[in-house]
């Protein structure tokens, strides 16, 4: 086991070094340690790791106050761990500390597998898919199999989504002899720099295929209508969307497959308005069959019901059908249909139908008496209980 060096002393800060000077005393080191500027100097490549975990342990509040109390000892893996539990790559060191170097490394960043996990390869993931589907009322009520044709990529059969034509035939990629990712130095008033960015000619795989499959033009994947089977449950509503798992565009050369992303709207019904997962109809009937009841048809989602209107039904009088709404998603509940009555009032009367009238307006039955029937509002009440 070799003796480690003290961290600040790696740094080169006072022991009371502010967080500032300890962020300006790593960029020096990494800049001048950089591996691209010390080509094939293992000595270099130390030093350089060496800053890192210094700067990584200096850095934390939390780790730099165990390391100012316990010094190495306080670094180990085990409890309270945190410290440099293993051999860090230079890939890593760029994802931690990049943005040390400023707009510089920027590009290093925002590169998948760089950025990201410690995965020194990006994983493909093929892009989602977005479509709307429209369903009916009575789609909604029962739940329904959608069958939706998309035109996606999809991976291509000649090669089996690999994109070389003939099986493997890959070689590693000469630009970057297989890193992956190229380093270019700049000029820049701080003196040279190191901008690493995705290598251009194997975009970052590190490899290229040396025969590439002629119907993808080695892209591994190959645009196609395909038609998709989507199983919308009962209840969905206008607005909600249902992620389908694997169905999206394919991806590049043998990667994950995004998803085909369902966005649901709702066709409006002739008649019946929805409020949740309960159904509104607004039924009108004549005063005949307000004053004398009478039978009706209330359209449903599932087809016509009968009902029967009591007489003496007041306008504004709610009807609830319990169950004959719509389900909830996942759910064995359901809402209610409810019937809204009006009476209808006629405008034109003949001259015998005024007569009747006239003779009614004299009738004590067609005073309104207040106290019966309920108030309006009282009605209204009914409604939300
Ligand atoms: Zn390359
Ligand atoms: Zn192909």
């Amino acid at each position: 086991m070799t003796t480690k060096r003290d961290y600040y002393e790696i740094l080169g800060v006072p022991r009371n070094a502010s967080k500032d000077e300890i962020k300006k005393a790593y960029r020096k080191m990494a800049l001048k340690y950089h591996p691209d500027k010390n080509p094939g100097d293992k000595n270099a490549e130390e030093k350089f790791k060496e800053a890192a975990e210094a700067y990584e342990v200096l850095s934390d509040d939390n780790k730099r106050a165990r390391y100012d109390q316990f010094g190495h000892a306080g670094m180990g893996n085990g409890a309270g761990g945190g410290g440099f539990s293993h051999d860090w790559t230079i890939e890593d060191i760029f994802a931690q500390f990049g943005d040390i170097f400023g707009g510089h490394f920027g590009s290093f960043g925002g590169f998948g597998g760089f950025g990201g996990g410690r995965s020194s390869r990006r994983t493909n993931r093929g892009t989602d898919l977005r479509v709307k589907v429209k369903l009916s009322l009575s789609d909604i009520a029962n739940g329904v199999e959608k069958k939706i044709k998309v035109n996606k990529y999809v991976s291509c059969q000649s090669c089996g989504g690999t994109g070389a034509a003939g099986g493997s035939s890959y070689s590693t990629c000469s630009t970057c002899r297989g890193s992956g990712y190229v380093t270019r130095v700049t000029n820049t008033l701080l003196g040279q720099m190191q901008t690493t960015s995705p290598c251009p000619t194997c975009n970052g795989e590190g490899k290229v295929i040396t025969n590439k499959c002629v119907a993808c033009n080695g892209e591994g994947v190959v645009r196609e209508d395909e038609v998709i089977t989507v199983k919308i449950p009962a209840g969905v509503a206008e607005g909600m969307q249902l992620n389908v798992q694997g169905k999206g565009n394919a991806a590049r050369r043998g990667g994950v497959p995004g998803d085909l992303l369902v966005m649901i709207e709702e066709e409006k019904h002739p008649n019946l308005v929805r409020d949740g997962n309960d159904l509104i109809y607004n039924l009108n009937i004549s005063i005949p069959d307000a004053v004398l009841g009478a039978p009706a048809e209330i359209p449903t989602v599932d087809g016509k019901v009968k009902i029967k209107i009591e007489p003496g039904t007041q306008p504004g009088k709610i009807l609830r059908l319990r169950g004959k709404g719509l389900p909830e998603v996942n759910s064995y509940q359901r809402g209610d249909l409810l019937v809204a009555v009006n009476v209808y009032i006629p405008k034109n009367l003949t001259r015998e139908e005024r007569a009747i009238f006239e003779k009614f307006a004299k009738s004590p039955s067609f005073t309104p008496n207040p106290d019966e029937g309920g108030s309006f509002f009282e009605r209204m009440r009914g409604i939300f209980e």
